[in-house]
Order: structure tokens, then C-alpha cells, then sequence
């Protein structure tokens, strides 16, 4: 697959996991990228614009709160001031943590989708907006309702954008992940194995062991497809949700 061409991407939660793999590997790909995560992050936020500096791209580090959307309005504005026009808006971030996911999982989504947009037609420019499903966007974890039900709303909101942008030459499309090992699934599997009194680490293997790849996915494997997603091979998909999991659900 191609990567992307050169451009100008805002990546949320862009300071660790898989945002951050995104990171690296979109500046591989010749992109400026503008690493947005929230204010308590900044020591993550650094580093990963150090790690996109050392493939020989620019970047800017900006702080804010995706289910603030005056936060995200101002983040792509320093982000563009720093580094021009934005080609393309990954709204990465979301937690699994109950007590803020629909403000970071729906809210957070929607305002990322709507600022981005608007931003690419005041440009008077064509733009891409990539975002972040998950495998239970197509079949729910039981153990995870609140956070399934977030993700199905990311395709549903991925779909509706695709309709309404489309006239702006925006395309819409999302990624959706399997079991990828990042401190979400550290998260998850101690919330299991407490609940159960298993051994922790245990609640993650029994995922693998439906993996038909036989292991757990590595964030780098996520931001392949979001390099395609973010290239020109793609320009003709929208309104998409891709899984890439290594074989654990079927589209
Ligand atoms: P992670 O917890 O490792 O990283 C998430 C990043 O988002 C962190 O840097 C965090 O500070 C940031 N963030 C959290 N709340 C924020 C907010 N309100 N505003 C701005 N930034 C915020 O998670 P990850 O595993 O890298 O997940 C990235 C995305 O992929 C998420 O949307 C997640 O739901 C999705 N996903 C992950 C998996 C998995 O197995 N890890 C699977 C499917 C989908």
C-alpha cells in the first residue's frame, strides 16, 4: 500500500498507543503532524514530537480535551498556525473508563468531525477524517456495553459525515482495531481478572486465543491501515469502518 502524500495531520490522543504509532507513521509517510493530547500528557505529547522530528518532519504539540469543543477548535488552530493547512484529522482519542466515555467516545468524536470539517471548507481545501471504531463496533464485548455502544455510534457518526460532507470533498472512514496492546487493554484485562479472580494478564490470552494471527495486535499493525486511509489509494472509499484485528470478526 501507498503512503499517504504530503500533508498536515492532527492526530488526537496522539501521545501514546496507538495515536502515537499513527504518529510515527504518518510522518514516515511525509507528513507534518500536529500531536494533540490532553494537558496531563505533555511529557507524552514532547516525546512523540521528538519521534516525528527524527523522521525529518515537522511537528507541533497542542493540549486539549476532545469533549471540549472549544478546546478542539483551539487546537487546530495552533496547530495550523504552527504548520499550515491540515490535510487530514485522526480523532484517535477514547478510554474505556464508564464515568466519561460518552463525553471523550460520542461527544469528543462529533465535535472532531464537525471543527475538522469546518476547518477544511473555511481552507476551501479537500480533507480526510479518519476515526477510531473498535471490532465491538460490529460485535459487542457483554463486558463492555457502554464502550460497544461508543463505538457503534463512531461507525453510525462515520457513516452520517460521509453523507454530509462528501459535497466538500471530505471523505469520512474509520479503523476499527481488535485486542492491540496498549494501556487500554492493560485497563480492561485488570478489570476482568479482578472481576473473576483470574491471574492478571490471563483475560488478554483468552482474547489471542480467538486471534486466528495467534497474537495480540501491536499498534504499528493499526497504523498501516491508517496510512492507507490516509493516502491517496483511498480517495475513492467513505463512510467505511475497517477492522483490523488479525482475524477475530468477519465485516
Ligand atoms: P490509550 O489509552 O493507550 O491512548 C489513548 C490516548 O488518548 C491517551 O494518550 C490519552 O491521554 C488520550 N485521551 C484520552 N482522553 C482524551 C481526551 N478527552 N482528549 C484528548 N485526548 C484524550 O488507548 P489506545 O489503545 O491507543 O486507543 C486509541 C483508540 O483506539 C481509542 O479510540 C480506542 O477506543 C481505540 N481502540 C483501541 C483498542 C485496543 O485494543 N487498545 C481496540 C479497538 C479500538
Amino acid at each position: 500500500m501507498t503512503g499517504s502524500t504530503a500533508g498536515v495531520a492532527l492526530i488526537t490522543g496522539a501521545g501514546r498507543g496507538i495515536g502515537r504509532a499513527i504518529a510515527e507513521r504518518l510522518a514516515e509517510d511525509g507528513q507534518d503532524i500536529i500531536v494533540a493530547d490532553i494537558p496531563g500528557a505533555r511529557e507524552n505529547i514532547d516525546a512523540v514530537v521528538a519521534a516525528v522530528e527524527q523522521r525529518g518532519r515537522r511537528a507541533v504539540g497542542v493540549a486539549g480535551d476532545v469533549s471540549n469543543p472549544e478546546d478542539v477548535e483551539r487546537m487546530i488552530k495552533e496547530g495550523t498556525e504552527a504548520l499550515g493547512d491540515m490535510t487530514m484529522f485522526v480523532a484517535n482519542a477514547g478510554i474505556a473508563q464508564v464515568d466519561e466515555i460518552l463525553d471523550v467516545n460520542i461527544k469528543g468524536v462529533f465535535y472532531s468531525y464537525q471543527l475538522a470539517a469546518k476547518r477544511f471548507i473555511e481552507q476551501g481545501t479537500s480533507g480526510k477524517i479518519i476515526g477510531a471504531a473498535s471490532i465491538v463496533a460490529f460485535r459487542p464485548f457483554p463486558i463492555l456495553a457502554s464502550y460497544s455502544a461508543t463505538k457503534w455510534a463512531v461507525r453510525g457518526l462515520i457513516q452520517a459525515a460521509a453523507m454530509e460532507f462528501a459535497k466538500h470533498n471530505i471523505t469520512v472512514n474509520a479503523y476499527a482495531p481488535g485486542v492491540v496492546g496498549t494501556a487500554m487493554w492493560d485497563l480492561i484485562d485488570e478489570r476482568l481478572t479482578a472481576r473473576d479472580g483470574t491471574p492478571r494478564g490471563s483475560a488478554l490470552q483468552v482474547q489471542v486465543d480467538n486471534i486466528l494471527a495467534g497474537r495480540v495486535s501491536e499498534p504499528a499493525d493499526v497504523a498501516k491501515l491508517v496510512s492507507y486511509l490516509a493516502g491517496p489509494d483511498s480517495d475513492h472509499m467513505t463512510g467505511q469502518t475497517v477492522l483490523i484485528d488479525g482475524g477475530i470478526n468477519f465485516s
